[in-house]
């Protein structure tokens, strides 16, 4: 677990946590928005303040190969001391998987899983710190970094160690303010569907099921609210914390079949993770309930989905068909109210269905609460083509 620091106004301590560890940051940021934005030269004041000498990476989309090995290259030399990533969760990502390689100076391609040798991670890594600037990932409290390689034989695919978590995420909803709102709702239907699938996942734990309830409470009171203003600082907050903990959990227990299509959905396809992870969540719990009813009666994630109908119907005393159905109906409200695009928006068309459902049993899908059929993960996919 990072040292964690959380809420409005920790921006600001930046330049005196990177300072920690030395007087000469990479400082890892996503496209052009943050330097254009409100927050930039509060950011800069912080590292000149504390006297730390920032070089500057972008990634501009979800972070490729190619992209951290490149950025390896430039700063191995470089006597970096810190690496900071601010942004969403490619650039967090990345800055992730380039502060574990900037020693080593080897290939991304050397460690990452399913792809290449797999050889073990044996580090140093340099230590990182991140400042999330929306709410979705989590990736702030993780250990993998997720890189993407685009295109027919593309894949999405995990970077994973322990010495990867950051040092420090400084968690500062206020950032939430210039997020754009389809980002908002797809980030946070992320956000929800991490902690959806810890709670129920075959490696759930009683810490991690306490905070992933406390993850959702917030989502359910939060999501909507900051998706209608962004202003709303109380709604901000919500969802940076719901955030957080689902990265928090997802790091102990895993995720599930929403993960599991994610994956080559965004490697086959230009579709960002939250709207894929938030256009198929309604589907897919609707399947694991189904299956586990068929074939499972006795799974004890049926209780857990159930306790998570009663929190979002606000109702503890529902039975559990009543909770299972209250939990589908938020679902498919939010998938409805957040504007949530289809498949279809993204290029994907039914032929395509077989070559994501084969590519879809990776990590994520190893920890879902049943295993689905085929047919069931493409009854999935066709419900939301
Ligand atoms: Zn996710």
């Amino acid at each position: 677990m990072p040292r964690i620091a959380f809420g409005a106004g920790v921006r600001s301590t930046v330049g005196a946590c990177a300072a920690r560890y030395g007087r000469r940051a990479l400082l890892v940021t996503g496209g052009a928005s943050l330097r254009a934005g409100p927050f930039w030269a509060e950011l800069e004041q912080s590292f000149a303040k504390a006297e730390v000498h920032i070089e500057q990476v972008q990634i501009a989309d979800e972070p490729s190969p190619d992209q951290i090995d490149a950025a390896v290259r430039a700063y191995h030399q470089a006597d970096i001391d810190v690496v900071v990533a601010i942004g969403g969760g490619s650039a967090l990502d990345a800055g992730k998987a380039i502060a574990g390689l900037l020693r080593p100076g080897n290939s991304v391609l050397d460690h990452l899983e399913g792809v290449g040798p797999e050889r073990p991670y044996q580090g140093p890594a340099v230590p990182f710190v991140a400042l999330p600037t929306t709410a979705g990932t989590g990736s702030e409290a993780t250990k993998n970094a997720v890189l993407s390689q685009r295109g027919a034989e593309g894949y999405k695919k995990s970077f994973r160690d322990e010495a990867l978590v950051a040092r420090d995420a400084l968690v500062d909803p206020d950032f939430l303010q210039t997020c754009p709102r389809s980002v908002l709702a797809a980030n946070g239907m992320d956000a929800l569907t991490q902690l959806l699938e810890s709670f129920v996942s075959t490696r759930s734990n009683p810490l991690c099921a306490a905070l992933a309830l406390d993850g959702l409470k917030q989502a359910r009171d939060a999501l909507l609210p900051l998706y209608e203003d962004p202003n709303n600082a109380e709604a901000r907050a919500g969802m940076a914390y719901a955030s957080l903990l689902s990265g928090i959990c997802l790091a102990q227990t895993g995720l599930g079949s929403v993960h599991g299509l994610a994956s080559p959905l965004g490697a086959f396809f230009p579709i960002p993770h939250g709207m894929a992870c938030g256009t198929l969540v309604a589907k897919a719990t609707d399947t694991n309930l189904s299956a586990m009813q068929q074939r499972e009666p006795e799974h004890p994630a049926l209780e857990a989905y159930a306790t998570v109908g009663r929190l979002f119907a606000s109702e503890q005393g529902l039975s559990r068909q009543d909770a299972w159905d209250a939990l589908l109906d938020s679902l498919w409200d939010w998938t409805e109210s957040l504007q949530l695009q289809r498949l279809s928006a993204w290029g994907v068309t039914s032929a395509d269905h077989p070559r994501i459902v084969a590519n879809s049993r990776g990590s994520s899908m190893k920890t879902n609460p049943i295993v689905l059929r085929d047919e069931e993960i493409a009854a999935i996919l066709a419900v939301r083509q």
